[in-house]
């Protein structure tokens, strides 16, 4: 089922939902169910299962010379989507990107993901590979993600890329995108960015999930940005409870987000990582608290594969 008929079915009360990241190469799909076992109780609506594009690495050869070599380290998004469905009877709603996918690959992923009986998607651009600076998108793909929901809304319409294809039949997915409530790292204004999101549901967007964020005001701020601009569409705010020290540099560092002062102060303060993971429920389970009394739709926790944090909290809210 659609996420947006999870909502509309939901009445008003706030759901639980969660992401998880497909295994490293070599493991096995045990420790893809460990990982949501734990978090079943809360009846999940959907889980989301992130895509992990290739990276280039470089080996040093005897000569001196580096020889490019193209990984996958975390294969197996749609076989994972598949399994939860089958196991679990939930949606499972794979990320897709157009980094790594010209327009024939998407159209065939999508094919694939219909006939498995998938009905949602979240249609996202995916960052530079780790060693270029800007994004660039594979030669007839799609540069950005409001081109991707343009090209899943065509297959919806049964607009496929060959336009002579006789009797085509149309898929039926509901798509997601994502949104950042303290501006994408590369956006020059927020604002900007909110431009850039219209496009997304202009072109054919159902809903909205966001980057994780720390300091809800944020959220409510992007949130009635988003409403004076225009965009009627579900939001649904992203949740991740900070688990180590590490963490304080890492997230700033690597999506743009401030950290309120007080959760700063804390984490430093705290005497090793297991108080960590106590002050990061702890912090996370008041977030979700104030985000249910103002009657948001879906609380989606980013649980990065670690189930026991996001089920103190479920525990505590759902
Ligand atoms: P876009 O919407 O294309 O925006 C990218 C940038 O371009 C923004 O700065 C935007 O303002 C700007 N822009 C957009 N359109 C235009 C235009 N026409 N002209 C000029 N500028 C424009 N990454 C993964 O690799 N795998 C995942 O599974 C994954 N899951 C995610 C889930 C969520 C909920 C979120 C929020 C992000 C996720 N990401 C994932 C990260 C995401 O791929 C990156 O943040 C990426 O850099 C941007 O993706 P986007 O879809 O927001 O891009």
């Amino acid at each position: 089922m659609k996420v947006t008929k999870h909502i509309e079915k939901a009445e008003g009360k706030s759901l639980f939902s969660f992401e998880i990241l497909p295994p490293l190469k070599g493991q096995n799909i045990q420790s893809i169910f460990d990982s949501i076992d734990p978090l079943m109780e809360f009846n999940p609506p959907f889980i989301d299962v992130t895509y992990h594009r290739e990276e280039y690495e470089f080996k040093e050869l005897p000569n001196g010379l580096l020889e490019k070599k193209i990984v996958k380290k975390r294969p197996g998004t749609v076989g994972i989507c598949a399994a939860i469905q089958n196991k679990y009877d939930v949606d499972a709603i794979p990320h897709i990107l157009c980094g790594g996918f010209n327009k024939e690959d998407t159209e065939n992923l999508l094919i694939d993901l219909d006939f498995l009986g998938i009905d949602n998607v979240v249609a996202l651009r995916g960052d530079a590979v780790k060693s270029e600076i800007y994004f660039k998108p594979e030669k007839d793909g799609n540069q950005f993600a409001s081109q991707l929901v343009t090209q899943i809304s065509n297959l919806n319409k049964g607009i496929y890329l060959d336009q002579d294809l006789q009797n085509s039949t149309s898929t039926n997915f509901c798509i997601g995108v994502g949104a950042y409530p303290e501006k994408h790292m590369e956006a020059p204004s927020l604002d900007s960015d909110i431009h850039f999101l219209k496009q997304k549901i202009k072109n054919g967007a159902d809903y909205i999930i966001t980057q994780m964020f720390f300091d809800n005001k944020k959220f409510f701020d992007f949130v009635e940005k988003c409403r004076k601009s225009g965009i009627t569409v579900p939001i649904i705010p992203g949740l991740k409870p900070i688990a180590t020290k590490k963490q304080l540099n890492l997230i700033p560092h690597r999506f743009s987000i401030e950290l309120p002062d007080d959760l700063i102060m804390a984490v430093v303060k705290a005497k090793d990582n297991d108080a960590v993971t106590q002050i990061g429920i702890e912090w996370c389970t008041q977030q979700s608290k104030e985000l249910i009394e103002a009657g948001i739709p879906v609380l989606h926790y980013y649980s990065m594969g670690k189930a026991a944090n996001i089920k103190a909290i479920a525990q505590e809210i759902f």
